[in-house]
């Protein structure tokens, strides 16, 4: 699926229609209308959408590691308990 969009020549105002898959920022291609070179910029919703798109992905990586970090606690405290306890009922009888 390819979705395109369109920007607004820097030069003479004309729409320049380009895809979103194949933008990357600081293109800069000649424009069809005034033949001066410009650059793409996408519209801003696509703009926000990409970087909202980043920003969830760092945050859903950091949530992952905080939940691993967690999880290996929790894992650390029942072992730590489990050893513990078996310490206890090794040693604690013998007095
Ligand atoms: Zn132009």
């Amino acid at each position: 699926m390819s979705s395109e969009t369109k920007c607004k020549c820097r030069r003479c105002g004309g729409h320049i229609i380009f895809s979103v898959e194949n933008f990357k920022s600081g293109t800069v291609i000649a424009c069809p209308h005034c033949g001066e070179k410009t650059a793409l910029e996408l519209p801003f919703h696509l703009e926000y959408a990409m970087h909202l798109r980043i920003a969830i992905g760092v945050v859903l990586l950091i949530v992952a590691a905080i939940a691993i970090q967690s999880h290996f606690k929790t894992l650390d405290a029942a072992l730590d308990k489990t050893a513990d306890s078996a310490a206890q009922s090794f040693g604690g009888h013998g007095k």
